[in-house]
């Protein structure tokens, strides 16, 4: 596994992800998360499961609370938009909209979730919109 940037550092510049290091940055921005420790890191085959393309680790009681974990094969495009999902977890779990009970079912708006389908989860929903939006933060992000 290896760490591709910091909360505090550009990330992705060690490649051409200088892009998404801005795309990242917008979003933090705009879900007001600049102050939120987020790492992230590519190659997470020991991570992820096998039909996840991305994740979000939370660790509340930890100096860094988020871990992204985003496959390094997607295409550019897929990328942008499993990494403006994640974002949009963290942003959910800061609120506190989203938990995790001792069980480690989630939890949205209080309410538990155990048995409902995966893709129709509340907050599933609400990041897969950002995706409609890659293209808006790609454009943005070339004006910066
Ligand atoms: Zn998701």
């Amino acid at each position: 596994m290896n760490i591709v940037g910091k909360e505090d550092k550009r990330i992705f510049n060690e490649r051409s992800y200088n892009l998404f290091d801005k795309i990242v940055w917008l979003a933090r921005q705009d879900l007001q998360l600049e102050k939120v420790a987020i790492d992230f890191y590519l190659n997470t085959d020991n991570v992820l499961d096998d039909d996840s393309l991305a994740e979000v680790h939370y660790f509340p009681h930890n100096k860094i609370k988020y871990k992204i974990f985003i496959r390094e094969e997607l295409s550019k495009t897929e990328f942008v938009k499993k990494i403006l999902h994640e974002i949009v977890h963290v942003s959910q779990f800061e609120s506190g909209l989203l938990s995790r009970g001792d069980n480690g079912a989630y939890k949205w708006r209080g309410k538990e979730y155990t048995r409902n389908f995966y893709l129709n989860f509340p907050w599933e929903k609400e990041a897969r919109k950002i995706e409609l939006l890659s293209g808006d933060y790609v454009a943005r992000a070339r004006k910066i």
